[in-house]
């Protein structure tokens, strides 16, 4: 079979025919299927269901005897710190166990941030004429969510496997004094599946910047491995202080998608200074974390090989619909050269390439046979992708069956939308 843009205008024509009556019998099954967002599956919830019975009664003191019950401990309980120290490459002592979502500390850290300023900051962010971020694309939708609902101006760079395109991250750093941070999901990228290598993290740190110019390391996928080529972890904060720079980073974390999906534990991690500066600010927020739900974490995870060995029970689960992935778009896009993909070797999604101009048309397309997908766009900062080709593809939620349906009318609308296209 030939590429779409090597085909004859009849061919073309003749292929469109076929395509949709394809797209109409699609439709006329009346499909009711989601893989917009990244959330885990039943069958991965029910891994984490000792969890509802735990801690259990008169179960509720940590080693030292604290009554947990009760208000206190903003760092969160050192047991379950020291659980994900060492993978999140934190200290403990710089390492916070906080509430359910790490999204919301990353929210009020850049709130903290414009309404005060960090230790280094003239002024609070919010005095400045204009704050800028830079966001690697394609990215995660709700990070540049929270940019642009704080009035952040967005900078796209472009990512590689191996991390953001470093080179231009370097110029407009050395260009543009108005930038003061940087999303970053270093390990199994959302949407690329793309795990930053040392050197390019090395230089993130290294590069001169503002001095309260602050990465915003997200590692939500640092231990969701699909493969056992396991990536080793970087340790960012060693990184930045060897360059000289260490109070650049905020670590995030948050075992959303290793237990429950916005009931888990959420962390934070940075310097001994921005650990200050966040209880500082989370104290007038709050008199303390859910330590009960920590304590229940800890008493189910139990130790980092815990935590390891529960993984691989989630990726038993998740790994044959990323397989599936692969397998739907070889089979159905491939031949015809009209899309390209991600194979990650953990995290949540696919990252997939159509001709340009034909994204926002196929997930319509797709929409209009009760296929959802994630918005064409969303993974550009604004939900402007100049060349309007990306689409995430998220498999994890739905059953395989369901999954290879969406994925098949996917791909349907896709080629249709392509071939629409080139027939102008
Ligand atoms: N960070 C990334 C990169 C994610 O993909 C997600 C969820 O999809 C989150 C954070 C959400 O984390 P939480 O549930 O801890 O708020």
């Amino acid at each position: 079979m030939a590429a779409l843009t090597e085909l004859s205008s009849a061919e073309l024509r003749e292929l469109h025919a076929q395509l949709t009556a394809d797209y109409a019998a699609l439709v006329e099954r009346g499909l009711s299927l989601d893989i917009t967002r990244g959330k885990p599956s039943a069958e991965q919830l029910d891994l984490s269901n000792a969890l509802l019975t735990l801690p259990g009664e008169g179960n509720y003191r940590d080693a030292a005897g604290t009554d947990l019950r009760n208000y206190g401990n903003p760092q969160g309980l050192p047991g379950l710190r020291a659980i994900f120290s060492d993978v999140l490459r934190v200290p403990v002592p710089q390492l916070l166990a906080l509430g359910s979502s790490s999204l919301t500390i990353m929210h009020d850290v850049v709130v903290h941030a414009l309404l005060h300023g960090l230790p280094e900051s003239e002024r609070p962010w919010s005095r400045e004429e204009t704050v800028s971020f830079i966001c690697p694309v394609p990215g995660y939708d709700r990070h540049f969510a929270i940019t642009e609902h704080l009035g952040i101006r967005m900078i796209p760079v472009a990512m590689t496997d191996a991390g953001p395109d470093v080179a231009q991250v370097e110029r407009l750093l050395a260009e543009d004094p108005t930038i003061r941070g940087m999303w970053c999901v270093p390990v199994h990228s959302n949407p690329t599946g793309a795990v930053y290598t040392e050197e390019v993290a090395r230089a993130l740190v290294s590069l001169p910047a503002a001095s309260d110019f602050r990465i915003f390391w997200d590692n939500a996928y640092a231990v969701h491995h699909l493969t056992d080529d396991v990536p080793e972890p970087i340790d960012i904060l060693s990184l930045a202080a060897e360059a000289g720079n260490p109070d650049r980073v905020f670590v995030f974390a948050s075992t959303s998608k290793v237990t429950y999906a916005g009931a888990g534990v959420a962390f934070f991690g940075s310097s001994p200074e921005n650990v200050s500066w966040y209880l500082s600010h989370a104290a007038v927020q709050s008199i303390g974390p859910d330590k009960l739900n920590q304590l229940r974490h800890v008493q189910f995870l139990k130790d980092e090989a815990g935590v390891k060995a529960h993984m691989l029970r989630h990726r038993a689960l998740i790994e044959p619909k990323f397989t599936a992935v692969s397998e739907v778009f070889e089979r159905r896009l491939s031949p015809y050269g009209a899309g390209s993909w991600t194979t990650p070797t953990g995290g949540y999604f696919v990252s997939l390439d159509v001709h340009d101009g034909c994204a926002e048309r196929a997930v319509a397309l797709a929409a209009q046979a009760g296929i959802a997908v994630t918005p064409a766009g969303s993974t550009y900062p604004y939900h402007r992708d100049p060349r309007d080709a990306n689409i995430r593809i998220a498999p994890t939620m739905p059953s395989l069956a369901e999954l290879v349906d969406a994925l098949e009318g996917m791909c349907t609308a896709i080629l249709l939308a392509e071939v629409e296209q080139l027939l102008g």
